[in-house]
């Protein structure tokens, strides 16, 4: 389906973004991939569905940086026609103890780079007039959670990024929407249960049930499978009209 495009993907070393990538990959896109830590492992999950990969390690926090991967994008695919803003960090605590580095660090993470990738995507698409901007908000982007200020403010704000980006292109065939997860256990999440666990005294598992149990009705998490399938359809020409829509895929989390 999605033979002789090419997707950037965000963050795609790892957890959601490496799903997202691999479902794109599977429906023939080649994948500009992104990230930290381990590359080849990944990027051989990624070549494995026979097509082609490159790798451009860009800081999300850096504007020059994430121009750089557009135009390597560019250069090495001939277009950006599928842009998966997922790159994203967490940090817990209240308000009044937020440390300012890692609010900063958190809201040009999670919310400013998607802006840069955008800006610097769109004027290809528009010229092409073809494009899927596909947002990773979280179910943070529509509700919140005590001790998560910046996440929350950034992901609420790429709601809102991803409405504007929609409005603005409602005439052309380019689409912008986000994904709202509810849990997904990703390195991300991982940190979080083992913080529980170490803070309550109590066991992996027993953590992993408390950590569902408070947000998640369905006791469940969403697998980045089941991310990448709904990726996979916002990018089908079944989605042209889907335009600016912030879609939660979060076992009920939001519906309570
Ligand atoms: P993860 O930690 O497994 O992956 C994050 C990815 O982002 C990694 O590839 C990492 O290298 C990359 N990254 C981090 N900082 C970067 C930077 N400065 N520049 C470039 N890349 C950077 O996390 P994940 O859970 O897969 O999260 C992916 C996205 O999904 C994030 O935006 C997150 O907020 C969102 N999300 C996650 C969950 C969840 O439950 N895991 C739920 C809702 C939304």
């Amino acid at each position: 389906m999605l033979k002789g495009k090419t997707a950037i993907v965000t963050g795609s070393t790892s957890g959601i973004g490496l799903g997202l990538a691999k479902a794109l990959a599977a429906q023939g896109a080649n994948i500009v991939m992104n990230g930290f830590g381990d590359i080849e492992g990944p990027k051989a999950e990624i070549a494995a569905f026979g097509v082609k990969v490159s790798y451009h390690g860009a800081d999300m926090s850096h504007p020059n940086e994430i121009e750089a991967m557009v135009r390597h994008c560019e250069t090495t695919f001939g277009a950006v026609d599928i842009l998966v803003n997922n790159a994203g960090i967490q940090h817990v605590a209240r308000v009044e103890n937020f440390p300012p580095e890692r609010w900063n660090a958190v809201i040009a993470i999670n919310l400013s780079s998607a802006f840069h990738a955008s800006r610097f995507a769109l004027p290809g698409m528009l010229a092409r007039n073809w494009g899927r901007i596909i947002n990773v908000a979280s179910v943070h982007g529509l509700v919140a959670s005590a001790e998560k200020s910046a996440y929350v403010a950034a992901k609420h704000g790429l709601v809102g990024l991803t409405k504007v980006t929609a409005l603005e292109n409602a005439t052309t065939g380019i689409t912008c929407n986000a994904i709202c997860p509810g849990w997904v256990l990703t390195p991300l999440v991982q940190k979080q249960v083992d913080a529980k666990a170490a803070a309550l005294g109590i066991s992996n598992a027993e953590a992993t049930k408390l950590l569902l149990g408070e947000k998640e009705p369905s006791m469940q998490f969403t697998t980045p499978e089941e991310l990448g399938a709904l990726a996979v359809f916002l990018c089908s020409s079944a989605a042209n009209n889907v335009r600016g829509v912030a879609w939660n895929m979060d076992g009920g989390w939001a519906a309570q």
